[in-house]
C-alpha cells in the first residue's frame, strides 16, 4: 500500500498524540477543576510543572501511563494490519504481572483471573456481571487508538479487542466509534458527521446518544468531568469528541482537555490521538515530543507501522470513504 506523507504523519500524530495527552494529563488526573486552578494558576502546560505527590511522583515526568501501556500491548500484536486477539491477552498479562502503575479497577479484576488467557472475552464478562453488569469504565477506550492506524481493522475486530476486559456495550460502541473517526481522518481525509456517528452510536446502546450530542455543547462543563463517575467510557467519549469539534490544533485541544481534570490523562490521551490524526505529528509543539521519556519505544511502533501497512497483502482492499 503506497502511503502519502499526509498519511504517515497523521498516523505519527495519532501514536504520539495518545501518549503525549496520557504524559501531560497524568498532572491533573483525579483533580477537580478546582484543585487544577489551585495547582496550576496559570494552567498546566509543561511535564515539568506536574506537582509531585503520593500518586504523581510514581511516574518520571513526562511519562505516560498504563493507557499507552496497554495500547503498546496491542500494537506488538500487529500483523498484516490486523491485531491478534490471543496475543493483545497475553501482552495484557505478562504487563499486568509486572505490577503496573494506575491499572484501572475493572482492568485489574479482569487481568487477575487465573485462567484469563485462556479466554480472554469469557473472564471480562464474568466479572462484569460480578460488579451487576454496571461498569462501564473508559479502559477499553483509553488504549484503542493504535488500531486505528490499520484501514482495514473493521467493527467487528475493534470491538473485540475492547471485550477483551470491557464487554459493556457503551464501551465497545465508544470504541468503534472513535476509531472509525480517526480511522477515516488518516485514511479518507474525511471527518464522519454527526448522523454518521450517531448511527454507530445506536447500533451499539442507546445510552451513547446522549454523550454525543453532549459533545457539541460549547461548554465542556456539561460533561462534569470531575465528579465521582469521572472514569466512564462516555464521558471520555464525548471529551475526546469535543475537543475535536471545538479546538483548532493538536496544542489547544491538549492543554483544554488537560486543564478540566478528572480522569484526565485518559481523556487527553484519546482526544490527543484524535487530534493527532487530524492535525498531523508535524502540528505537534516539538517540546511534547521531545521531553517525552521512552519516546524510542514509540519512534519503533511508528516504523513497525508503517512496514506493516507498506507490505500490505491486502493490495486491492483499500480503505473506503464513508458516505
Ligand atoms: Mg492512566
Amino acid at each position: 500500500m503506497a502511503l502519502s506523507e499526509t498519511t504517515k504523519d497523521r498516523i505519527k500524530g495519532c501514536i504520539y498524540g495518545q501518549a503525549i495527552g496520557d504524559a501531560l494529563g497524568l498532572g491533573t488526573e483525579f483533580m477537580t477543576r478546582a484543585e487544577v486552578k489551585k495547582y496550576y494558576p496559570d494552567g498546566l502546560k509543561h511535564y515539568d510543572q506536574i506537582i509531585q505527590d503520593a500518586h504523581r511522583s510514581r511516574w518520571k515526568q513526562g511519562s505516560w501511563t498504563d493507557d499507552t501501556d496497554m495500547m503498546i500491548c496491542i500494537a506488538k500484536a500487529r500483523h498484516d494490519n490486523h491485531f491478534n486477539l490471543n496475543e493483545i491477552a497475553c501482552n495484557f498479562k505478562e504487563w499486568f504481572n509486572g505490577n503496573p502503575l494506575g491499572i484501572g479497577r475493572h482492568t485489574f479484576n479482569v487481568l487477575c483471573m487465573r485462567d484469563y488467557t485462556k479466554d480472554p472475552i469469557k473472564a471480562a464478562e464474568i466479572v462484569w456481571h460480578m460488579y451487576q453488569c454496571r461498569s462501564a469504565a473508559n479502559g477499553g477506550l483509553m488504549r484503542t487508538s493504535i488500531v486505528a492506524t490499520s484501514p482495514i481493522a473493521e467493527e467487528d475486530e475493534i470491538a473485540d479487542i475492547c471485550r477483551l476486559t470491557h464487554p459493556d456495550m457503551r464501551c465497545v460502541g465508544s470504541c468503534v466509534l472513535i476509531v472509525k473517526l480517526m480511522q477515516s481522518l488518516i485514511f479518507a481525509d474525511y471527518q464522519l458527521g454527526k448522523a454518521h456517528l450517531m448511527e454507530i452510536a445506536n447500533r451499539y446502546d442507546d445510552r451513547i446518544a446522549e454523550y454525543l450530542e453532549m459533545s457539541f455543547n460549547d461548554d465542556p462543563a456539561v460533561l462534569s468531568l470531575d465528579d465521582d463517575t469521572m472514569g466512564y467510557t462516555l464521558k471520555t467519549m464525548a471529551i475526546a469528541l469535543w475537543s475535536l469539534w471545538h479546538c483548532d490544533s493538536f496544542n489547544g485541544g491538549l492543554l483544554a482537555v488537560v486543564n478540566l481534570g478528572g480522569d484526565a490523562d485518559t481523556n487527553a490521551a484519546v482526544s490527543c490521538a484524535l487530534l493527532g490524526a487530524k492535525y498531523g505529528f508535524s502540528s505537534i509543539p516539538q517540546y511534547y515530543v521531545e521531553n517525552l521519556q521512552n519516546r524510542q519505544i514509540l519512534e519503533d511502533i511508528y516504523k513497525q507501522t508503517i512496514a506493516d501497512l507498506e507490505n500490505c497483502p491486502h493490495k486491492g482492499k483499500y480503505y473506503k470513504r464513508a458516505t
